[in-house]
């Protein structure tokens, strides 16, 4: 209810001048107070990384993961991205946050390399001012190589919204990590401006459809035209297409029979501890 409530402020703010609204006020001492907080949570490193799994639709086996953020406040409840990632992004905190999540995940896609003896892609999400930093490709180059990775075991996910910032360094910079050898996808597709006319141009190996255009798809068919279009799409630009936030049996079979290529969701997986994720790669009957 912040978040509508700073909606109200800010409607009312352009006609009326209405900034000292009591509701602002809230915010503002709320924004403030997560922003404190967040500081503190960097230097008692109070952050986790959950693993969720990704399914390949021919295998039916797990082929890779999606390191979620969480943050574990000491004798808290945990916090979910959505509540802290915009602070941090908005104050510059995520380029340390972000830069501790690339190795985190790296050393994770590491470990599992050697413990399983097969390649398990661990996915990591950027956000735009973590990547439009100067040196974000030099960070990602020596998280990889920190923990002598072989970049193909690492995807970053990078979300539309990124490409407004500067177009032109977007696709450069795009160039650069893909010379780098890490793979690339494009996160919450089909919720940006322009995709169309850029896609195209960006040297990217994946498209993650928008969950929104999965969501209650049997309940609400209108949408599978679209859904169907943006597979199309994906599949005649050579993309891999993986469908996120897949929650039942009739999503999984559209998705199957549309020929999109992986799945990732509640139906086939939750989100995972990094214990839980690594007991279903070597146990995969039992969870
Ligand atoms: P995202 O990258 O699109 O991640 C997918 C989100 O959908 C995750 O939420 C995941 O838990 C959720 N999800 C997966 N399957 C299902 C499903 O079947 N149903 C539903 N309802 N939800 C599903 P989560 O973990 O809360 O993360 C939310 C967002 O926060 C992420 O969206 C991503 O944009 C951001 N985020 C998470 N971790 C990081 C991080 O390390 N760095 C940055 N910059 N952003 C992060
Ligand atoms: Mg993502
Ligand atoms: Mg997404
Ligand atoms: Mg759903």
């Amino acid at each position: 209810h912040a978040d509508s409530a700073m909606y109200e402020a800010k409607r009312a703010g352009r006609n009326n001048l209405q900034f000292y609204t009591p509701a602002l006020n809230d915010i503002l001492i709320e924004r403030l107070s997560v922003e404190y907080r967040l500081r503190q949570a960097i230097e008692r490193k109070e952050f986790v990384l959950h693993y969720q799994p990704k399914m390949d639709f021919l295998t039916g086996k797990v082929n890779g993961a999606e390191a979620l953020i969480r943050w574990q406040p000491e004798g808290g409840e945990m916090i979910p991205p959505f509540k802290f990632i915009p602070v941090a992004e908005e104050t510059g905190m995520i380029e340390e946050i972000g830069a501790w999540v690339m190795r985190e995940a790296c050393a994770k896609a590491h470990e599992l390399r050697e413990r399983l003896g097969r390649d398990i892609p661990i996915a990591v999400n950027v956000s735009p001012r973590q990547f439009g930093q100067p040196h974000f490709v030099e960070s990602v180059r020596s998280a990889l190589a920190s923990v002598d990775l072989p970049p193909h075991c690492l995807e970053l996910e990078i979300t539309e919204s990124t490409l407004v910032l500067d177009a032109r360094k977007f696709v450069d910079t795009l160039h650069e990590l893909k010379a780098l050898g890490v793979c690339l996808a494009i996160d919450d597709f089909g919720t940006g401006y322009s995709s169309m006319a850029y896609l195209k141009d960006f040297p990217v190996d994946r498209l993650k459809i928008d969950r929104s255009f999965v969501d209650n798809l049997e309940q609400e068919p209108a949408k599978k035209p679209i859904l169907n279009a943006i597979v199309a799409l994906g599949r005649s630009l050579g993309l891999k297409v993986i469908a996120e936030g897949v929650e039942t049996r009739y999503e999984h079979d559209h998705l199957r029979s549309m020929g999109c290529d992986e799945l990732q969701g509640y139906f086939f997986s939750r989100p995972l501890t990094s214990e839980a994720f690594e007991r279903l790669l070597i146990e995969p009957a039992i969870v």
